[in-house]
């Protein structure tokens, strides 16, 4: 991730700036931010007391840690389970690692520090490290590229870089930066003399580019570029796992041909990260080209509502069509939907745009948020848009991307809140906390937020600092009209930037407190047609909050009977012993025919329908979609039908 934080603890290591020269915002530390509202600190207290620990038990359980002892020599027996699996402690320890930022947890830190034993134990002399190609393996390392060895010490690395700047310890970040020069030392431009290489699975793009930022090694900014620029000429592989076309790894065109997201939707928007990155710290038009005309494809025709990425299964990805998002058959990956907020987080730097704030907030709470329960104890990896009731979280998967991905998400949350510039703070995300945020002049703007988003529009700021600079808030897209500011209950000046943040700038005094009100209605969102699934269907929106309706809260008739006028509307209804406290919306739907009507038929003619309806109204309660699957099995539906 690229959430640059500053510590100054360590001599061997040269510490990033935080200042990447093409970007127009500078990210604000994890520690920088303490999260105060209810909403989030208990998802990041589950995040901490069960998820974390339920992940290293399960990655023991699984043979995950036991491979690194089995590498290490202190472990008879065979490698356990995917050739991927120490990508999975990585993430784990990069959440853990995180998740020590203003905590003093002897237990977490005690787990962090056992599982960076049993990782540098297994690194090998000359610095790689993969607990897959050892022993009877080890004579095939570097012969596969669809085998994730650099998506796997892309982890590493993102894990010791967060290691490093929560604790200012080394320990990981040495062995990190070992694999990283192994892996510099082979792999590059064959007229340096180095060999062809790259990765099945991008992810060490944007990892090495956080190298760069940690260590000021500009060799592993070459190499990151060196990775993206090589990519697109079908010598990844020639048939990724004999049976997808090389778009399935983004292997199909140069990056800078690139139009539309296409392949793997985790692979492909973590390179948009990786070359993201890339943009922050060289020029590159090309690059920004290509990344705004794929933002514009998401945007407009590949995403759906809740940010979810990758209509299909069976490549968990895209297919060739614009407009393809099933809804049950959603495969909308937990991963993916954190990689896009990874991704519009990176946009945002570079050019101060709400509209990426925007979907980085509608991933976290819809999305992202549903891949984990209530009670942290179950993932989903697929988050579709309607359900039988089948469909249900697990505690964990085979493949287990999703739960370190939810994990270290919730981890790094408060450095996604603020961002600087020579002249002040931009507040992207709102709920309530407080915050010391330092400016490139190493003064400090200290100031605090009260909300109750996301139920609530109405979030006030409070300026702990005097002086005369600039605060930024973000204008959310959802917000069409009617919002007002504030400062100390009078009219104020402002500018509506081009990006959609109002910019006050004034001589503050220490408790201002500025009033920013957002109206949040629901309402009643459409798809453009070409989605024909969603024809003649509204879904309900509340603020950045996207709402279905579930079996659980209507027992006499099943959801997918409703239907919706032009006049039927929905209040909204704060309930505190209800999913963890939501607003809920409620309202009534018609009702034409029951299933009994249909007598058991899968088609009928229109003209017998006619006989058959017994119309009748019933009410209906629609929840956030991120707290489905939460209660007993039932089905479930985001787009409803309408009259
Ligand atoms: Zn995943």
């Amino acid at each position: 991730m690229s959430l640059s934080d500053q510590n100054n603890s360590s001599q061997s290591v040269i510490v990033d700036t935080s200042r990447s020269p093409y970007t127009r915002l500078h990210p604000a530390p994890i520690k920088a931010v303490v999260l105060e509202d209810t909403f989030w600190r208990h998802r990041r207290q589950l995040n901490r007391e069960i998820m974390l620990p339920a992940q290293y038990g399960l990655c023991e359980r699984t043979g995950r840690i036991a491979n690194f002892r089995r590498a290490a020599g202190q472990l008879e027996g065979d490698f356990q389970g995917q050739y991927f699996n120490d990508s999975d402690v990585y993430k784990l320890l990069e959440a853990a690692a995180w998740a020590l930022v203003g905590e003093d947890s002897v237990e977490l830190k005690a787990l962090v520090d056992r599982l960076i034993d049993v990782i540098a134990a297994a690194q090998e002399p000359d610095g790689y490290l993969n607990t897959f190609f050892t022993f009877e393996r080890a004579s095939q390392r570097w012969t596969n590229f669809d085998l994730h060895e650099m998506y796997c010490a892309g982890h590493l690395i993102q894990a010791a870089v967060a290691h490093y700047r929560s604790t200012g310890e080394t320990r990981l970040l040495h062995v990190a930066t070992r694999f990283a020069d192994h892996i510099c030392a082979r792999f590059g431009p064959e007229e340096q003399g180095k060999q062809f290489g790259n990765d099945g699975h991008p992810e060490i793009e944007m990892a090495l580019v956080e190298l760069y930022r940690t260590t000021g090694q500009r060799k592993y900014l070459a190499q990151a570029q060196y990775l993206v620029a090589n990519r697109g000429y079908g010598r990844v592989s020639d048939r990724p796992f004999g049976r997808f076309p090389t778009s399935y790894h983004q292997d199909h065109l140069p990056f800078h041909s690139l139009t539309r997201l296409e392949g793997h939707a985790v692979r492909a928007v973590y390179l948009n990260c990786g070359a993201t990155d890339i943009a922050a710290e060289r020029d590159e038009p090309e690059l920004r080209i290509a990344l705004d005309t794929m933002w514009d494809s998401m945007t407009s025709r590949q995403m759906y509502i809740h940010g979810g990425l990758g209509p299909r299964h069976q490549n968990e990805g895209f297919g060739p069509s614009d407009y393809e998002l099933p809804n049950a058959r959603a495969h909308a990956e937990t991963c993916a939907s954190v990689a896009n907020a990874m991704w519009n987080w990176r946009l945002l730097l570079l050019t101060g745009q709400a509209r990426y704030a925007d979907v980085m907030e509608l991933e976290l709470y819809n999305s992202i948020l549903s891949g984990v329960s209530l009670d942290g104890k179950g993932y989903f990896y697929q988050n579709p848009l309607s359900d039988d009731g089948h469909h249900r979280r697990q505690e964990w998967f085979g493949t287990a991307c999703c739960p370190g991905n939810v994990s270290r998400l919730l981890s790094e949350l408060p450095g996604y809140f603020y961002s600087t510039t020579d002249t002040g703070v931009w507040i992207h995300l709102y709920a309530s906390n407080s915050a010391a945020l330092t400016l490139p002049d190493n003064s400090t703007i200290e100031l605090t937020q009260r909300t109750n988003y996301p139920w609530s529009g109405e979030i006030s700021v409070e300026t702990k600092t005097a002086g005369l600079y600039d605060l930024y808030l973000r204008l959310p897209g959802w917000c069409k009209a009617g919002w007002t500011v504030t400062v100390n209950q009078e009219a104020v000046g402002y500018e509506l930037t081009d990006g959609n943040y109002l910019r006050i700038r004034r001589e503050w005094r220490a408790h201002d407190v500025v009033q920013l009100n957002l109206p949040m209605p629901v309402e009643r969102m459409e798809s453009h047609p070409f989605v024909v699934e969603n024809h003649k269907r509204v879904a309900l929106m509340r603020g950045p909050v996207l709402y279905c309706v579930e079996g659980v809260d209507h027992p006499d008739t099943d959801v997918r009977l409703f239907e919706f006028s032009e006049s039927d509307t929905f209040e909204p209804e704060y309930v505190s012993d209800m999913l963890n406290g939501v607003v809920v919306l409620r309202g009534t739907a018609q009702v034409r025919a029951t299933e009994a009507d249909w007598e058991e038929r899968l088609y009928r003619s229109q003209e017998s329908a006619a006989h058959a309806n017994s119309a009748r109204r019933a009410a209906v309660t629609a929840i956030p979609y991120y707290a489905w699957a939460n209660r007993e099995p039932g089905p479930m539906l985001v787009w409803l039908r309408t009259v």
